[in-house]
Protein backbone atom coordinates (compact mmCIF):
# COMPACT_ATOMS: atom_id res chain seq x y z
CA UNK A 1 0.00 0.00 0.00
CA UNK A 2 1.24 3.04 -1.00
CA UNK A 3 1.82 6.63 1.74
CA UNK A 4 -0.98 9.23 1.36
CA UNK A 5 -0.06 12.49 -0.08
CA UNK A 6 -2.79 14.54 0.37
CA UNK A 7 -4.38 16.38 3.89
CA UNK A 8 -8.02 15.34 2.83
CA UNK A 9 -6.86 11.80 2.29
CA UNK A 10 -4.81 11.10 5.70
CA UNK A 11 -6.08 9.24 8.83
CA UNK A 12 -3.90 10.93 11.70
CA UNK A 13 -2.71 14.18 11.01
CA UNK A 14 0.27 15.70 12.92
CA UNK A 15 0.16 19.77 12.78
CA UNK A 16 3.04 21.55 13.79
CA UNK A 17 2.96 25.45 14.11
CA UNK A 18 6.05 27.41 14.43
CA UNK A 19 6.48 29.92 16.92
CA UNK A 20 6.72 33.10 14.13
CA UNK A 21 3.39 32.21 12.91
CA UNK A 22 1.45 32.02 16.84
CA UNK A 23 3.32 34.99 17.93
CA UNK A 24 3.34 38.72 17.14
CA UNK A 25 6.41 39.54 16.85
CA UNK A 26 6.49 43.62 18.09
CA UNK A 27 3.71 42.62 21.09
CA UNK A 28 5.31 38.72 22.10
CA UNK A 29 1.40 37.56 22.13
CA UNK A 30 -0.32 35.07 20.51
CA UNK A 31 -1.72 36.04 17.34
CA UNK A 32 -5.61 35.14 17.65
CA UNK A 33 -7.29 36.38 14.77
CA UNK A 34 -5.01 33.56 12.94
CA UNK A 35 -5.34 30.82 15.87
CA UNK A 36 -9.29 31.08 15.60
CA UNK A 37 -8.53 30.10 12.00
CA UNK A 38 -6.63 27.52 12.38
CA UNK A 39 -8.98 26.03 14.94
CA UNK A 40 -11.73 26.19 11.91
CA UNK A 41 -9.47 24.31 9.88
CA UNK A 42 -9.00 21.57 12.92
CA UNK A 43 -12.50 21.39 13.10
CA UNK A 44 -12.75 21.08 9.39
CA UNK A 45 -10.54 17.88 9.66
CA UNK A 46 -12.08 16.46 12.38
CA UNK A 47 -15.58 16.99 11.36
CA UNK A 48 -14.40 14.77 8.22
CA UNK A 49 -13.23 12.01 10.71
CA UNK A 50 -9.41 12.65 10.68
CA UNK A 51 -7.21 12.63 14.01
CA UNK A 52 -5.58 15.52 14.57
CA UNK A 53 -2.37 16.39 16.87
CA UNK A 54 -0.85 19.57 17.28
CA UNK A 55 2.44 20.38 18.05
CA UNK A 56 3.24 23.99 18.95
CA UNK A 57 6.40 25.65 19.49
CA UNK A 58 5.70 29.38 20.71
CA UNK A 59 6.07 28.70 24.80
CA UNK A 60 9.42 30.67 25.26
CA UNK A 61 8.49 33.40 22.80
CA UNK A 62 5.18 34.29 24.93
CA UNK A 63 6.36 33.79 28.14
CA UNK A 64 9.53 35.59 27.60
CA UNK A 65 7.66 39.20 27.74
CA UNK A 66 5.96 38.37 30.77
CA UNK A 67 8.97 37.71 32.62
CA UNK A 68 10.35 40.99 31.06
CA UNK A 69 13.07 38.92 29.67
CA UNK A 70 14.19 41.16 26.53
CA UNK A 71 17.56 40.78 26.01
CA UNK A 72 17.81 39.06 22.71
CA UNK A 73 19.79 35.74 23.82
CA UNK A 74 18.31 34.27 26.53
CA UNK A 75 20.61 31.72 28.80
CA UNK A 76 19.39 28.16 29.21
CA UNK A 77 17.48 28.94 32.34
CA UNK A 78 16.06 31.53 31.25
CA UNK A 79 14.49 29.72 28.30
CA UNK A 80 13.24 27.39 30.91
CA UNK A 81 11.27 30.06 32.89
CA UNK A 82 9.85 31.76 30.10
CA UNK A 83 8.71 28.45 28.68
CA UNK A 84 6.88 27.59 31.97
CA UNK A 85 4.96 30.94 31.82
CA UNK A 86 4.39 30.59 28.62
CA UNK A 87 3.58 26.66 28.10
CA UNK A 88 0.49 28.11 29.99
CA UNK A 89 -0.78 31.22 27.84
CA UNK A 90 -0.62 28.91 24.72
CA UNK A 91 -2.12 26.10 26.22
CA UNK A 92 -5.06 28.31 27.15
CA UNK A 93 -5.02 30.29 23.94
CA UNK A 94 -5.78 26.83 22.21
CA UNK A 95 -7.79 25.64 24.54
CA UNK A 96 -10.27 28.59 24.17
CA UNK A 97 -10.11 28.70 20.00
CA UNK A 98 -10.67 25.29 20.03
CA UNK A 99 -13.59 25.10 22.84
CA UNK A 100 -15.70 27.19 19.92
CA UNK A 101 -16.11 24.05 17.72
CA UNK A 102 -16.72 21.65 20.95
CA UNK A 103 -13.08 20.20 20.62
CA UNK A 104 -11.61 19.23 24.08
CA UNK A 105 -7.58 20.22 23.99
CA UNK A 106 -5.11 18.27 26.17
CA UNK A 107 -1.84 19.28 26.86
CA UNK A 108 1.18 16.73 26.24
CA UNK A 109 4.80 17.64 27.26
CA UNK A 110 7.23 15.48 26.24
CA UNK A 111 10.80 15.21 25.73
CA UNK A 112 13.92 13.30 23.69
CA UNK A 113 13.64 10.53 26.44
CA UNK A 114 10.00 9.71 25.54
CA UNK A 115 10.80 9.26 22.40
CA UNK A 116 14.41 6.81 22.41
CA UNK A 117 13.54 5.14 26.04
CA UNK A 118 11.23 1.81 24.56
CA UNK A 119 9.72 2.06 28.05
CA UNK A 120 8.79 6.00 27.87
CA UNK A 121 8.25 5.40 24.35
CA UNK A 122 5.31 3.36 24.87
CA UNK A 123 3.41 5.13 27.56
CA UNK A 124 3.80 8.00 25.71
CA UNK A 125 2.30 6.71 22.68
CA UNK A 126 -0.36 5.02 24.74
CA UNK A 127 -1.39 8.12 26.35
CA UNK A 128 -1.51 10.07 22.99
CA UNK A 129 -3.36 7.25 21.63
CA UNK A 130 -5.62 6.94 24.54
CA UNK A 131 -6.75 11.07 23.98
CA UNK A 132 -7.51 10.56 20.36
CA UNK A 133 -9.56 7.53 21.03
CA UNK A 134 -11.31 9.78 23.36
CA UNK A 135 -11.77 12.47 21.17
CA UNK A 136 -9.39 15.14 22.11
CA UNK A 137 -6.76 17.34 20.24
CA UNK A 138 -3.48 16.97 22.04
CA UNK A 139 -1.58 19.48 22.04
CA UNK A 140 2.23 18.58 22.61
CA UNK A 141 5.18 20.59 23.25
CA UNK A 142 8.85 19.90 24.32
CA UNK A 143 9.12 19.65 28.21
CA UNK A 144 11.40 22.81 27.96
CA UNK A 145 11.33 23.44 31.70
CA UNK A 146 13.01 20.79 32.81
CA UNK A 147 15.05 19.26 29.59
CA UNK A 148 18.55 20.97 29.45
CA UNK A 149 20.71 21.07 26.65
CA UNK A 150 21.91 17.30 26.47
CA UNK A 151 18.71 15.64 26.51
CA UNK A 152 16.71 18.32 24.62
CA UNK A 153 15.22 18.41 20.96
CA UNK A 154 15.44 21.84 20.88
CA UNK A 155 13.22 22.36 17.87
CA UNK A 156 10.09 21.16 17.46
CA UNK A 157 10.42 20.18 13.92
CA UNK A 158 12.04 17.01 14.71
CA UNK A 159 9.93 16.48 17.78
CA UNK A 160 6.46 16.63 15.72
CA UNK A 161 8.41 13.75 13.39
CA UNK A 162 9.21 11.69 16.10
CA UNK A 163 5.43 12.37 17.38
CA UNK A 164 4.18 11.43 13.66
CA UNK A 165 6.53 8.65 13.84
CA UNK A 166 5.59 6.88 17.51
CA UNK A 167 1.75 7.03 16.64
CA UNK A 168 2.28 5.62 13.24
CA UNK A 169 0.43 9.11 11.61
CA UNK A 170 0.00 9.42 7.93
CA UNK A 171 0.62 12.49 7.40
CA UNK A 172 2.82 15.60 9.22
CA UNK A 173 2.03 19.30 7.99
CA UNK A 174 4.77 21.45 9.19
CA UNK A 175 3.63 25.24 9.12
CA UNK A 176 5.92 27.93 9.23
CA UNK A 177 7.13 31.56 7.17
CA UNK A 178 9.04 29.42 4.47
CA UNK A 179 7.03 27.73 1.22
CA UNK A 180 9.27 24.89 1.01
CA UNK A 181 12.55 23.63 0.21
CA UNK A 182 14.08 25.87 -3.05
CA UNK A 183 17.37 24.61 -4.69
CA UNK A 184 19.20 27.75 -2.76
CA UNK A 185 18.66 30.23 -0.08
CA UNK A 186 15.45 32.47 -1.75
CA UNK A 187 16.52 35.17 0.41
CA UNK A 188 19.23 35.63 -0.95
CA UNK A 189 19.10 34.45 -4.32
CA UNK A 190 15.70 35.60 -6.13
CA UNK A 191 15.67 33.21 -8.76
CA UNK A 192 16.06 30.21 -6.19
CA UNK A 193 14.14 27.47 -7.15
CA UNK A 194 10.98 25.71 -5.32
CA UNK A 195 11.13 22.19 -5.17
CA UNK A 196 7.16 20.73 -4.56
CA UNK A 197 8.00 16.84 -4.30
CA UNK A 198 10.54 14.63 -3.10
CA UNK A 199 10.18 11.06 -3.25
CA UNK A 200 11.53 7.93 -1.21
CA UNK A 201 14.92 9.37 0.26
CA UNK A 202 16.73 12.55 0.61
CA UNK A 203 19.56 12.54 -0.96
CA UNK A 204 22.66 14.73 -0.51
CA UNK A 205 21.78 16.86 -3.18
CA UNK A 206 19.06 17.78 -1.31
CA UNK A 207 20.20 17.89 2.28
CA UNK A 208 22.60 20.84 0.77
CA UNK A 209 19.97 22.69 -0.53
CA UNK A 210 18.73 23.46 2.88
CA UNK A 211 21.87 25.33 3.75
CA UNK A 212 21.74 26.85 7.25
CA UNK A 213 18.63 28.94 7.06
CA UNK A 214 17.42 29.96 10.22
CA UNK A 215 14.15 31.63 11.44
CA UNK A 216 14.36 34.51 13.62
CA UNK A 217 11.61 33.47 16.37
CA UNK A 218 11.65 30.03 16.72
CA UNK A 219 14.72 27.27 16.82
CA UNK A 220 13.90 25.70 13.49
CA UNK A 221 15.48 26.31 10.19
CA UNK A 222 15.12 24.46 6.69
CA UNK A 223 18.38 21.72 8.27
CA UNK A 224 15.88 21.15 11.36
CA UNK A 225 12.85 20.60 8.66
CA UNK A 226 15.18 18.44 6.92
CA UNK A 227 16.10 16.22 10.05
CA UNK A 228 12.26 16.01 10.18
CA UNK A 229 11.52 14.73 6.71
CA UNK A 230 14.41 11.92 6.84
CA UNK A 231 12.48 10.56 10.09
CA UNK A 232 9.03 11.15 8.78
CA UNK A 233 10.12 9.63 5.52
CA UNK A 234 11.48 6.29 7.58
CA UNK A 235 8.35 6.20 9.27
CA UNK A 236 6.20 5.79 6.25
CA UNK A 237 4.65 9.72 7.03
CA UNK A 238 4.35 11.94 4.68
CA UNK A 239 5.55 15.21 5.09
CA UNK A 240 4.42 18.96 3.85
CA UNK A 241 6.21 21.92 4.76
CA UNK A 242 3.84 25.13 3.85
CA UNK A 243 3.94 28.80 4.15
CA UNK A 244 1.17 29.02 7.06
CA UNK A 245 1.61 32.83 7.97
CA UNK A 246 -2.00 32.99 6.26
CA UNK A 247 -5.31 32.98 7.91
CA UNK A 248 -6.76 29.15 7.37
CA UNK A 249 -3.47 27.79 6.71
CA UNK A 250 -4.14 24.17 6.14
CA UNK A 251 -7.40 24.98 3.76
CA UNK A 252 -4.52 26.77 1.56
CA UNK A 253 -2.69 23.95 1.19
CA UNK A 254 -5.11 21.70 0.29
CA UNK A 255 -6.64 24.51 -2.08
CA UNK A 256 -3.06 24.14 -3.76
CA UNK A 257 -1.02 26.48 -1.93
CA UNK A 258 2.83 26.12 -2.15
CA UNK A 259 4.65 23.36 -0.07
CA UNK A 260 7.15 20.58 -0.62
CA UNK A 261 5.94 17.65 -0.20
CA UNK A 262 7.66 14.57 1.05
CA UNK A 263 6.17 11.56 0.00
CA UNK A 264 7.56 8.14 1.61
CA UNK A 265 7.97 4.70 -0.65
CA UNK A 266 5.71 2.51 2.39
CA UNK A 267 3.14 3.78 4.99
CA UNK A 268 3.27 4.38 8.34
CA UNK A 269 2.41 0.41 9.36
CA UNK A 270 4.38 -1.46 7.23
CA UNK A 271 7.49 1.06 7.90
CA UNK A 272 6.85 0.25 11.62
CA UNK A 273 6.49 -3.28 10.58
CA UNK A 274 9.68 -3.36 9.00
CA UNK A 275 11.45 -1.65 11.94
CA UNK A 276 10.48 -4.26 14.44
CA UNK A 277 11.20 -7.24 12.14
CA UNK A 278 14.72 -5.72 11.16
CA UNK A 279 16.42 -2.97 12.69
CA UNK A 280 16.20 -4.66 16.16
CA UNK A 281 17.82 -6.57 19.03
CA UNK A 282 16.01 -9.07 20.27
CA UNK A 283 16.12 -9.20 24.33
CA UNK A 284 14.33 -12.79 24.91
CA UNK A 285 12.20 -15.32 23.84
CA UNK A 286 8.28 -16.41 24.41
CA UNK A 287 7.13 -20.15 23.47
CA UNK A 288 3.75 -20.29 22.72
CA UNK A 289 1.39 -22.74 22.16
CA UNK A 290 -0.74 -24.42 19.48
CA UNK A 291 -3.77 -22.39 20.58
CA UNK A 292 -2.41 -18.79 21.00
CA UNK A 293 -0.03 -19.85 17.55
CA UNK A 294 -3.10 -20.52 15.43
CA UNK A 295 -4.42 -17.09 16.78
CA UNK A 296 -1.39 -15.23 15.89
CA UNK A 297 -1.66 -15.87 12.30
CA UNK A 298 -4.98 -15.50 11.96
CA UNK A 299 -3.62 -11.94 12.87
CA UNK A 300 -4.38 -11.79 16.99
CA UNK A 301 -2.33 -10.53 19.67
CA UNK A 302 -0.30 -12.47 21.24
CA UNK A 303 -2.07 -12.93 25.20
CA UNK A 304 -0.62 -14.04 28.69
CA UNK A 305 -2.42 -17.16 28.47
CA UNK A 306 -1.17 -18.58 25.50
CA UNK A 307 2.77 -18.37 26.28
CA UNK A 308 4.39 -21.76 27.93
CA UNK A 309 7.82 -20.57 28.62
CA UNK A 310 10.46 -17.13 28.53
CA UNK A 311 14.06 -16.70 28.14
CA UNK A 312 15.65 -13.61 29.16
CA UNK A 313 15.75 -10.19 30.21
CA UNK A 314 13.79 -7.85 28.73
CA UNK A 315 11.92 -4.75 29.52
CA UNK A 316 8.56 -3.30 29.03
CA UNK A 317 8.79 -2.16 25.51
CA UNK A 318 12.12 -4.59 24.45
CA UNK A 319 11.69 -6.56 20.83
CA UNK A 320 11.29 -10.07 21.73
CA UNK A 321 11.53 -13.44 19.34
CA UNK A 322 7.91 -15.72 19.53
CA UNK A 323 8.44 -19.56 18.90
CA UNK A 324 6.66 -22.53 18.51
CA UNK A 325 6.28 -25.29 20.74
CA UNK A 326 9.00 -27.18 18.68
CA UNK A 327 11.16 -24.23 18.78
CA UNK A 328 11.27 -22.34 15.62
CA UNK A 329 11.29 -18.72 15.91
CA UNK A 330 7.72 -17.53 13.78
CA UNK A 331 7.41 -13.70 15.02
CA UNK A 332 8.96 -10.70 16.99
CA UNK A 333 7.51 -8.03 18.75
CA UNK A 334 7.68 -5.52 21.16
CA UNK A 335 6.55 -6.94 24.38
CA UNK A 336 4.21 -4.86 27.07
CA UNK A 337 6.09 -6.29 30.01
CA UNK A 338 9.26 -6.86 31.68
CA UNK A 339 10.42 -10.49 31.74
CA UNK A 340 9.71 -10.55 35.45
CA UNK A 341 6.14 -9.82 35.15
CA UNK A 342 5.67 -11.36 32.21
CA UNK A 343 6.77 -14.97 33.84
CA UNK A 344 4.03 -14.30 36.47
CA UNK A 345 1.57 -14.15 34.40
CA UNK A 346 2.12 -16.73 31.66
CA UNK A 347 -0.96 -19.15 31.33
CA UNK A 348 -3.19 -16.83 33.38
CA UNK A 349 -6.24 -14.98 31.55
CA UNK A 350 -6.01 -11.48 30.64
CA UNK A 351 -8.77 -10.98 34.10
CA UNK A 352 -6.32 -12.00 36.57
CA UNK A 353 -3.62 -10.02 35.50
CA UNK A 354 -4.25 -7.33 38.02
CA UNK A 355 -4.48 -9.88 41.10
CA UNK A 356 -1.71 -11.69 40.12
CA UNK A 357 0.62 -7.94 39.73
CA UNK A 358 -0.89 -6.03 41.50
CA UNK A 359 -1.56 -2.84 39.31
CA UNK A 360 -3.72 -3.24 35.51
CA UNK A 361 -1.70 -3.27 32.59
CA UNK A 362 -2.14 -4.19 29.11
CA UNK A 363 -4.94 -7.17 28.34
CA UNK A 364 -1.87 -8.25 25.91
CA UNK A 365 1.27 -9.55 25.92
CA UNK A 366 2.61 -7.87 22.62
CA UNK A 367 -0.10 -5.85 20.78
CA UNK A 368 -0.54 -7.28 16.84
CA UNK A 369 0.25 -3.53 16.10
CA UNK A 370 3.58 -4.21 17.81
CA UNK A 371 3.57 -7.75 16.13
CA UNK A 372 5.51 -9.23 13.00
CA UNK A 373 5.37 -12.97 11.91
CA UNK A 374 7.95 -14.27 10.12
N1 LIG B 1 9.71 24.33 22.45
C1 LIG B 1 10.00 25.67 22.11
C2 LIG B 1 8.87 26.61 22.53
O1 LIG B 1 7.76 26.23 22.66
C3 LIG B 1 10.16 25.92 20.64
C4 LIG B 1 11.10 25.06 19.90
C5 LIG B 1 11.13 25.50 18.44
O2 LIG B 1 11.20 26.71 18.19
O3 LIG B 1 11.04 24.67 17.56
O4 LIG B 1 9.08 27.76 22.75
Amino acid sequence: MSAQVDISEAKRIVIKIGSALLVDKKTGEVRRPWLETLAEDIARLRARGQEVLVVSSGAIAVGRRHLNLSNSRLRLEESQAAAATGMVRLAHAYQEVLAHHDLTLAQVLITLDDSENRRRYINARNTLETLLRLGAVPLINENDTVATDEIRFGDNDRLAARVAAMISADMLVVLSHMDGLYDRDPTLHPDAVHIALIKGELSPKIVAMAGTGKSAEGSGGMVTKLAAAKIALGAGTCMIIANGTEDYPIRRVEAGGVCTRFVPTANPKTARKQWIAGSLKPNGTVVVDDGALGALKSGKSLLPAGITSIEGEFERGDAIIIEGASGQEVARGLVAYSADDARKIIGYKTSEIENILGYRGRDEMIHRDDLVLN
